[in-house]
């Protein structure tokens, strides 16, 4: 690969131009070096890719910060590969950390593997956690319950102890690595000849082999089991949130802990409560004639039916809040609030008596009985005095 030339170079500009001068000289540039304006012209085709490459690396702040401190090996991973090392003197290690880091990737850039840095097949492995989904219904999620959850999860297989080795027979040490797990590996290598240790292959590093499998679990060790876990659902727990059910969830393997089971759940909507955050919201309807002459009407709540006394001339849409009547905070005392909106329902279907009595009814009311709809028709007047 050539050498690369400095972005800043290509642009003709100096190290600490301001984004204004890149992108001038990027714009001077891709105009002078523009194929349309330089038909069949190999060189500024070139020209103009480098600038537009240089300007791409420079115009964003994060990539041109990369470049200003590693030079092109800090914004093209691939710049340099196979000169032989060079590429990464011009890192610091202070960016690395762990300056092993940088020859492990070296290594497995040279096909070493990096075997020296994954972990001992044969220490503590944890079971992985286990998702499950699960649907409750609105007063459910509100209240909490206990729920019994169907779980598929790795145990430890019964029919062998664990060991993968059928009833009867043990893991034998592993022939080719002698049971260490390692062989030494020779290799050529830019920096001469090296000797890695890497994982045996027989074993999968183990220092065991197993002849003679567990037909249970196949040699594995352990098996999915089908279970029926019973859960505790916190009370006020929302649609869409998850929680942890420690140690429910796979079994680790050589002595590891057991993961968790993640139960994210699903909460059905409710044909009464509305929910908003801790706070609830219920329509309630009422007739016209309960909105106009003030009643009792009964409001449900999640903790039952209470009784609200709507005022004289209460308005549709007007809200009510029962305080402490929402729903409970999640690991915490306290609840949000209920939220009652009357709607008042307009009656369908009258009898020509029921109509005549409403006309009469209509007919008796004047200006002082309709605040707004006397004060909407005047401005309207006011609107339209010129038409
Ligand atoms: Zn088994
Ligand atoms: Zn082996």
């Amino acid at each position: 690969m050539a050498d690369k030339r400095d972005y800043y170079e290509v642009l003709g500009i100096q190290k600490g131009a301001s984004d204004d001068e890149i992108k001038k000289a990027y714009r001077k540039m891709a105009k002078q070096y523009h194929p349309d304006l330089n038909p069949d012209d190999k060189t500024a085709e070139a020209k103009f890719k480098e600038v537009g490459e240089a300007y791409e690396v420079l115009s964003d702040k994060q990539k041109r910060a990369r470049y200003d401190q590693f030079g092109h090996a800090g914004v093209d991973p691939s710049y340099g590969a196979g000169t032989g090392g060079g590429r990464y003197q011009q890192y610091s290690t202070g960016d690395f950390g762990d300056f092993s880091d940088i020859f492990g990737d070296i290594f497995s850039g040279f096909g070493f593997g990096g075997s020296t840095r994954t972990r001992n097949p044969n220490g503590p492995i944890r079971g992985n956690d286990v998702q499950v989904r699960i649907q409750l219904s609105f007063m459910e999620a509100v209240k909490g319950c206990k729920k019994e959850i169907p779980v598929q999860r790795l145990e430890r297989c019964a029919e062998c102890s664990g060991t993968g080795a059928k009833a009867g027979t043990t893991p034998e040490t592993c022939p080719e690595c002698g049971g260490s797990g390692q062989v030494r590996v020779q290799q050529r290598s830019p920096f001469g000849v090296i000797q890695t240790v890497k994982a045996c292959s027989r074993c999968g590093g183990k220092g065991k082999v197993i002849n003679d499998p567990c037909k249970a679990c196949n040699g594995m060790g352990r098996v999915r089991h089908n279970r029926k876990i019973t859960v505790d659902i916190p009370a006020g727990i929302d649609n869409g949130q998850t929680f942890v059910v420690r140690g429910q969830g796979d079994e680790g393997t050589n002595g590891g802990p057991t993961g968790d089971l993640n139960v994210t759940v699903l909460v059905k909507e409710d044909p009464i409560f509305q929910r908003e955050g801790f706070d609830i919201w219920v329509d309630v309807p009422v007739t016209y004639a309960q909105a106009v002459l003030g009643d009792e009407v009964v409001v449900p709540t999640i903790d039952g039916k209470v009784s609200y006394n709507i005022p004289e001339g209460t308005q549709p849409g007007t809200t009510f809040r029962l305080r402490n009547k929402g729903i409970q905070y999640v690991n915490n005392r306290g609840r949000g609030d209920q939220y009652v909106r009357v709607n008042i329902e307009v009656p369908t279907n009258l009898s020509n008596k029921q109509k005549d009595m409403l006309r009469d009814f209509d007919a008796s009311t004047g200006d002082k009985n309709y605040a707004k709809r006397k004060s909407f028709f005047d401005k309207i007047k006011d609107a339209f005095k010129g038409d």
